[in-house]
This record gives C-alpha cells, sequence and structure tokens, in this order.
C-alpha cells in the first residue's frame, strides 16, 4: 500500500490562508509548477533556497508514493527590468552589454543554474520548459483572453483588463488586494502611456526596432508579457486544473495573481488548488542586494573565496542548514549559523555510519515505531523539516546510547530505525553523505586558521619575512589569504 494513504499531509495554502488536508485531483497524482529563474546572471542563493524547498517538497510527495510531474520553467524571454510593463528585457539588456547573443546569456546562465543545483543535489524536474519554446501556446491564450473580452489590444501591444475581470472575477485574491484599494493608491496614468488602467498588465508587448528578442504576431512585431509564460506553460504540461503552484513569497503579487487571472479568463475556473510560498533568505540579518554588498554566490560559499563567511562550507552542509528552517519562515544566514549547521550535519552523519556496527539486543529500550510516526507527522504538517530534524536527532541520542552499551534495540527495530533514517536524511531532505571530506575540510581550516595566527604574530613582531613566507606558500597550494579590517579570511582554489 501507498503511504500516502495512511499519513495524513496537510499543506499551508496561500490562497485560503489556512493549513489544508492535501488531496490531489487525480488520487496517486500530483500536478506540481514552480516559477523557475530568469537566466540573466548567476544563480541568487535566495533563489536557491526557494527552489531547494520545492525540491524537499517533491521528494516527500515522491516518497509518499505519488506519481509527481513536477514542471518547473526557464524564464528565458519577457522578463523586463522593473518586474512589470516597462523596462528593457532582463537578458536582452544582459546581452546588449555583453555583446552576446540573447540565447548565449540564456545557455551561460542556464548551464549555471544547472550546476549549482546539482552541487546541492537537487533533483530534476520532470519537465523543463522555456519562455522561448512555447510563444505559439502563449499567442493561443491572448486570443482566447480577447475573444472572452478580458484583453484590449492598442498600437500592436495586447492588455489584460483587470477592471473588466474583476467585474466577473476577483482579481486580488491570493495577495488579499482589493482592486478598488490598488486604484485609489495609484497615480494617474502618464499622459504616454497606453493602458487604460495601471493595474492592467500585458500579455503582449509591441516590439521597438531596437528589440532583439521579437516574434511575429496577429498584433504584429512583439515579445509576450512575463506572466503569461507560466500560465501557457502548466496549461499544457498539467491542465487547467492542477494540484501545486509554488514560487517565491515575492512572486505572489502581481505575478501570481495574474497568472490567476488570465487562467480564470480563459477557462472560467480557478487554475490551481493549493498555492505554496517559499520564503525569503536574508544575510546577517540584511535583505540580500548585490547593489549593498550584502550578497553571496553559491560558489563563493562552496570555494571560501568571499568576505562575508569565514570558511568554506560545502552544498551538503549548507542544504542541512536550509532545511533547518520551515520553508514558510524567513530564514538567517550567517557564519555562526553555517557553523553550527556543519558540526549538526557531522553528528547525523556519524551516527548513520555507525548503524550498520550496532549489535542487536534482545529487547528494545526505545519505541521505534512511535519515533517513525512523529517523523512523518513533521513531514505531514506542511513539510515541518525543523522539526524532522529535530526528530532525526531524537535517533541520533539513542544511536550514540547503544553504541555505548546504555540501550539496546531489536533486530527488527534497529532495521526500521536505519531504513527511516536513511530514507528520511538523503530521500527527503536530499542530503549527500561526504563525512569524510567534512572532516578533512574542517581539519584543514584549523591548520590554516593556526597558520594566520602565526603569521599575525610575526607581523606584530615585525617578523615580515616570516608573515611572507606563510602567505606565499599558501598561495603555492592554492590558498589565498585576504586581509581585511575584520581580519584575515582565506579561500581555497
Ligand atoms: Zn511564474
Amino acid at each position: 500500500m501507498q503511504l500516502y494513504k495512511t499519513q495524513q499531509l496537510k499543506v499551508y495554502n496561500s490562497l485560503t490562508s489556512t493549513k489544508e488536508l492535501f488531496e490531489p485531483i487525480n488520487e496517486g497524482h500530483v500536478g506540481m509548477y514552480v516559477c523557475g529563474p530568469t537566466v540573466y546572471s548567476n544563480v541568487h542563493l535566495g533563489n536557491c533556497r526557494t527552489f531547494m524547498s520545492f525540491d524537499m517538497i517533491f521528494r516527500y510527495l515522491r516518497h509518499l508514493g505519488y506519481k509527481v510531474r513536477y514542471v518547473r520553467n526557464i524564464t528565458d524571454a519577457g522578463h523586463l527590468e522593473d518586474d512589470a510593463d516597462d523596462g528593457e528585457d532582463k537578458i536582452a539588456k544582459k546581452a546588449r552589454l555583453e555583446q552576446i547573443e540573447p540565447m548565449e546569456v540564456v545557455q551561460r546562465y542556464t548551464v549555471d543554474f544547472h550546476n549549482i543545483l546539482q552541487k546541492f543535489n537537487f533533483l530534476p524536474p520532470s519537465i523543463e520548459p522555456t519562455a522561448t519554446g512555447h510563444i505559439i501556446e502563449q499567442i493561443e491564450i491572448i486570443k482566447d483572453i480577447l475573444d472572452k473580452g478580458y484583453a484590449y489590444e492598442i498600437n500592436g501591444s495586447v492588455y489584460f483588463d483587470v477592471k473588466k475581470f474583476n467585474e466577473d472575477y476577483e482579481y486580488g485574491k491570493l495577495s488579499g488586494r482589493k482592486l478598488e484599494d490598488m486604484i485609489s493608491n495609484t497615480r494617474e496614468l502618464a499622459a504616454q502611456d497606453e493602458k487604460k488602467n495601471a493595474q492592467d498588465f500585458a500579455l503582449w508587448k509591441k516590439a521597438e526596432p531596437q528589440h532583439i528578442m521579437r516574434w511575429p504576431s496577429p498584433w504584429g512585431d512583439g515579445f509576450p508579457g512575463w506572466h503569461l509564460e507560466c500560465t501557457a506553460m502548466s496549461t499544457k504540461y498539467l491542465g487547467e486544473n492542477f494540484d501545486i503552484h509554488g514560487g517565491g513569497m515575492d512572486l505572489k503579487f502581481p505575478h501570481h495573481e495574474c497568472e490567476i487571472a488570465q487562467a480564470e479568463a480563459c477557462n472560467g475556473h480557478s487554475p490551481v488548488k493549493y498555492w505554496l510560498h517559499a520564503n525569503m533568505l536574508t544575510l546577517n540579518g540584511k535583505k540580500m542586494a548585490k547593489s549593498t554588498g550584502n550578497n553571496i554566490l553559491p560558489d563563493e560559499i562552496f570555494t571560501g573565496n568571499n568576505n562575508i563567511l569565514r570558511k568554506a562550507f560545502s552544498p551538503s552542509v549548507v542544504r542541512f542548514f536550509m532545511m533547518q528552517a520551515h520553508y514558510t519562515s524567513i530564514l538567517d544566514l550567517s557564519n555562526e549559523a553555517l557553523l553550527a549547521s556543519e558540526k549538526g550535519y557531522q553528528r547525523l552523519m556519524e551516527a548513520i555510519a555507525g548503524l550498520g556496527n550496532l549489535k542487536p539486543g534482545v529487547t528494545s529500550d526505545f519505541d521505534v515505531k512511535e519515533w517513525r510516526q512523529r517523523c512523518y507527522n513533521a513531514m505531514n504538517d506542511d513539510f515541518n523539516t525543523p522539526i524532522l530534524i529535530a526528530s532525526l536527532f531524537e535517533g541520533v541520542k539513542h544511536i550514540n546510547l547503544i553504541k555505548e552499551g546504555k540501550e539496546q534495540l531489536t533486530e527488527e527495530d534497529k532495521h526500521i530505525l536505519t531504513q527511516t533514517m536513511n530514507s528520511f536524511v538523503f530521500d527527503v531532505l536530499g542530503l549527500e553523505n561526504i563525512t569524510d571530506a567534512g572532516k578533512d575540510s574542517e581539519k584543514l581550516s584549523g591548520v590554516v586558521e593556526l597558520l594566520i595566527q602565526l603569521r599575525n604574530e610575526a607581523r606584530t613582531n615585525k617578523d615580515f619575512s616570516t608573515s611572507d613566507k606563510i602567505r606565499d606558500q599558501l598561495a603555492a597550494l592554492g590558498i589565498q589569504l585576504k586581509d581585511s579590517k575584520e581580519g584575515t579570511t582565506f579561500s581555497v582554489s
């Protein structure tokens, strides 16, 4: 029997703001769509957290025995700089600045995205469609919305008529906004603006002569609006009605709100049963932003090549760190938090490595089945990974007591314990067992920190030949020291 028949999964649905029992539209099957990256720069660590949350959700649904079709798109056209209808296309801009083809930009950053996700041990989605691969489908949807009277064409562009839509449906229900409030809070449209209302959004934008990414359409050469691709691809691969739509919280409005409006305008009903939103990642208590320098790329963490953290951390440690917070909570990344996660991760891996050597006893001092159910209860409660991890550490405590001869487990219970640990740690949380590598990196850091200390002492004593020798010989080994006001850090190349 499939596990989902005995485990009652509840998910927090952003649409209703309540935790609901998860009952897929077709028993045993789950359709899940997650908004993927706009591939115009290296993948942001905050985005990695969002995608990792849905990777974990994908893994748990599969673990429960569901057949999951997981669609995560690649945005390679139509996403403008201001996330709305103005500004340059993000990819076209990068192509112009670097003097390369837009598709070179797309290729470069799609490869980067996949590389990083692979390092984090993500499972690939079932389908990874691109916006440019679905222009025809997007044009068909625009025609449909025009036919139904919820859009208008003007000067070669087509806009969604939010006011008209709101007469028959409810615009703003996902983000909890009322159209009247939005209208009274917006300034008058500028004279050159061709939209009827500021809330209207582009389904198709006319391409100016200098715009490189352009396609023919019934309204002339242009490109699709950003919100449209997700409606086109989710409908194509998951149907007019599917189970889960996910994404970062910042996409709730306007992006997801517009997706709902487009689908309802076409099909007359809501497209998604459960809307799930993952929260953001902060760095040292502050929002991550390239402009302020409070920003770090995944590879900069893995190599230690950054000015923010004291040392390098492996992808598995970073993954473990991210899993220690609930996906709907804000999570703060810092040196201390990663160090603590690294310790916890190693303790977990050591316990698992020792499971095979545990000698079975005649009786069990620990109710393994009850513990296993608690692990499931944590995940069934809207994928509560921090509670799951707390339960896993309870398992670790017992493993260690058994090792010390203070407790015992029967052969059968030992088997359940091993299987449960492996399932949750590797299959569901998606961690990889690289204890030895972790230990080596810890030893290396210890040795380099010691050399940094000796070099500082030499510098204090004005013994520059020794301090330079330490720096140069480490550099020859591929270990770079970097001095700053906060002290000396190192990176390994
Ligand atoms: Zn989307």
